[in-house]
C-alpha cells in the first residue's frame, strides 16, 4: 500500500529517483544471499566490466559503493587529493554548490567560479586559470556535467582541450550523477579522471549504489593522495578485486541483481538509443515550454540538458504552487526550485525508463496545472508541439524490430 495511495500510477517526473522499470523490480525481488559464495563474485566481475561500457572506458577502473551520488563525490575527492590541495570548481547550481561545500569541508582549497543560475561552466575564466597557473597549483578541475537544479549541461569536451591546451596536468573529476546512462559521455576520449554517477538517476535502480570510475592517473594519484579515507578507500577494494573476492564489505545483494538487469535493459536497448531517446524527450518537453509561451531557466541552447528541464513561471505565480498541485491533484510529480531558484521554476525530469507516451502524459499534466494556477495556457498546445515532433522522430522499438 502506498504511503498515501492516489488511483492510477504515480507519474514520477522528478529528475532523480526515477521510474524503476519492472523487469529490474522483478530481478531485485529475492531473499539475500551469501556474498562470499561463488555467484555473487561471478556477477560482480560481469558487473564491473559492463559498467564501464556506460562511463565509454575500457581503461577506467570501476567502484561499485554502497552509497549515494554524494558518497561518490567523497570517494573521487579523498582517493585522488591531499587537504590543502587546490580545485576548480564551478558554481552553476544547487548540486555544483553542494559539491563545492563538500570540498570545503574536506579542507580543500577551493577556487569558485561562479555563474549565474541557469548558465554554463564559465570555461573562459578556466582557461584564464589555467594559462596563469605555471606552477600546477591546481590540482583537480571538479565539474557537474549537468547540473539538475537548472538543467544546464557543461560541454566537457572543451574542458578536456583547455586542459591539453594549457599542458595543465590537473586531474579532471566530473559528476555525472544526472547524465552518465542518459547524455553522451566519453571517459576516455575526453580524458576523464574520476566519472562517477548514482544508481537512482539514468540507470533507473532504487538509491544506494554509487558508480565510481577512476582513470589510471586518478589511481596513481591515490598512492600519494593524503586525505583521510575509509569506507571509500579505493585500495580496500583493490585488494578485494586481486583476490576475486571482490567485496571489502557486505554489498546489497538486491541492488547488484537489479543493476545486472538494468544494464541488460540498456545494452538491449543499445546506450546510443538509450541516449537518442533522452535527446528526443528533451528536444520535446522544450517544446511543449515553447508552446506554453514559458522560458526555460537554461539561458543557452549549447547547455539544454535532455534529462532535465527547468521551467520559469511567471513572477506572480509561485512555481511550488504547480508542483504542490501536481501531486495533490493529478498524481504526478515535478522537481521542486531549489535554493536561488525556488519559486521561480518547476522541474521536469526525463531521464531514465522512461517512453515519450509518458512523457506526453506529464505535459498534459502541466498544461492543467498552470491553467490552476491562473496562467493563461492553451490547453493542449505543449502537447500537440511535442507530438508533432515525436511523431516524425520516434524510432521502432529497437527489441521488436
Ligand atoms: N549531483 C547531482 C548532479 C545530482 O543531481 C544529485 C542529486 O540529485 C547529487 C549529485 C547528489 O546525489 P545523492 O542525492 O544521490 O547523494
Amino acid at each position: 500500500m502506498d504511503y498515501v495511495y492516489g488511483p492510477g500510477k504515480n507519474h514520477l517526473f522528478v529528475p532523480g529517483p526515477v521510474n524503476i522499470p519492472e523487469p529490474v523490480l522483478r530481478a531485485m525481488n529475492r531473499n539475500n544471499e551469501d556474498y562470499r559464495s561463488p555467484a555473487i563474485p561471478a556477477m560482480t566481475k560481469t558487473l564491473l566490466e559492463d559498467v564501464k561500457k556506460i562511463f565509454k572506458t575500457t581503461t577506467g577502473t570501476p567502484f561499485l559503493i554502497p552509497t549515494t551520488g554524494t558518497g561518490a563525490w567523497e570517494s573521487a575527492l579523498t582517493n585522488t587529493l591531499s587537504p590543502g590541495d587546490r580545485t576548480v570548481s564551478f558554481l552553476i547550481g544547487q548540486f555544483s554548490l553542494l559539491w563545492i561545500d563538500q570540498q570545503q569541508r574536506l579542507n580543500f582549497n577551493v577556487d569558485v567560479i561562479e555563474s549565474e543560475w541557469g548558465q554554463g561552466a564559465n570555461l573562459d575564466i578556466l582557461a584564464e586559470k589555467l594559462a596563469a597557473d605555471h606552477s600546477h597549483s591546481i590540482k583537480a578541475i571538479c565539474i557537474v556535467h549537468n547540473e539538475t537544479a537548472t538543467g544546464v549541461t557543461n560541454n566537457l569536451a572543451t574542458v578536456r582541450k583547455l586542459l591539453d591546451h594549457y599542458r595543465h596536468p590537473a586531474l579532471l573529476l566530473v559528476d555525472g550523477v544526472s547524465s552518465i546512462c542518459a547524455l553522451d559521455f566519453r571517459m576516455d576520449e575526453w580524458g576523464v579522471d574520476v566519472a562517477l554517477t548514482g544508481s537512482q538517476k539514468a540507470l533507473s535502480l532504487p538509491t544506494g549504489l554509487g558508480i565510481v570510475c577512476a582513470s589510471p592517473k586518478a589511481l596513481e594519484a591515490s598512492k600519494s593522495a593524503k586525505s583521510v579515507r575509509v569506507f571509500f578507500d579505493w585500495n580496500d577494494y583493490l585488494k578485494f578485486y586481486k583476490l576475486g573476492t571482490f567485496w571489502p564489505y557486505t554489498p546489497s545483494i538486491q541492488l547488484l541483481y537489479g543493476l545486472r538487469a538494468a544494464l541488460d535493459l540498456i545494452f538491449e536497448e543499445g546506450l546510443d538509443n538509450v541516449i537518442a531517446r533522452h535527446t528526443r524527450m528533451g528536444k520535446a518537453t522544450r517544446l511543449a515550454v515553447e508552446a506554453w509561451g514559458l522560458k526555460n531557466c537554461t539561458q543557452r541552447e549549447e547547455w539544454y540538458s535532455d534529462t532535465v528541464t527547468a521551467v520559469l513561471v511567471p513572477p506572480y505565480i509561485d512555481s511550488a504552487e504547480i508542483v504542490k498541485r501536481a501531486w495533490k491533484r493529478y498524481n504526478m510529480s515535478l522537481g521542486l526550485g531549489l535554493n536561488k531558484v525556488a519559486g521561480k521554476v518547476f522541474r521536469i525530469g526525463h531521464l531514465g525508463n522512461l517512453n515519450e507516451l509518458q512523457l506526453l502524459g506529464c505535459l498534459a499534466g502541466v498544461e492543467m496545472i498552470l491553467k490552476d494556477v491562473g496562467y493563461p495556457v492553451k490547453l493542449g498546445s505543449g502537447v500537440a508541439a511535442a507530438c508533432a515532433y515525436l511523431q516524425n522522430n520516434i524510432p521502432m522499438i529497437p527489441s521488436r524490430i
